[in-house]
């Protein structure tokens, strides 16, 4: 089985926090520990989670979910929220504060998309991560597919 885990979160400010620890933790105790080669991407993928989080919290009414997965090669981060309006790529003004979750997670992460099901839209990031790291250990994935 690959790592996976889902949680549902409360469309707050709050939720930003709560989706950074459960990201720090589920990573670490799928392997990426400090002697991991993968443990730079911990990092990366605390930064690509809190951005879609506040982006989500910002246009969502209810409850947003963060899906965190990890295969033999890629972490996966995926936030849905209800609303279905794209999220936006801006091109922030450099005197305004905000605006820049976006384009942080697309110099971030090695690719980066969005779909609308259902009038709920879900907002994915994918980082690879080096051969040899833990989280890759029971990917159950066959070899040479790359999702999602
Ligand atoms: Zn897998």
């Amino acid at each position: 089985m690959c790592h996976q885990t889902k949680a549902r979160l409360a469309s707050v400010p709050d939720s930003v926090r709560i989706a950074r620890s459960i990201t720090t933790a589920h990573l670490e105790a799928w392997g990426a520990t400090i002697a991991d080669v993968a443990h730079g991407q911990v990092a990366d993928a605390v930064l690509i989670v809190s951005e879609l989080v506040a982006n989500a919290v910002r246009h969502c009414t209810h409850e947003l979910e963060v899906s965190l997965v990890c295969h033999r090669d890629r972490i996966e981060i995926a936030v849905t929220d209800d609303n279905p309006e794209p999220a936006v790529l801006k091109q922030p003004h450099p005197l305004v504060p905000g605006g820049r979750g976006l384009l942080l997670v697309d110099a971030l992460a090695q690719q980066w998309g969005q779909q609308q099901v259902y009038g709920r839209k879900t907002v994915w990031a994918r980082l690879s991560i080096p051969p040899g790291s833990a989280l890759a250990r029971n990917c159950s994935e066959p070899v040479g597919r790359s999702g999602p």
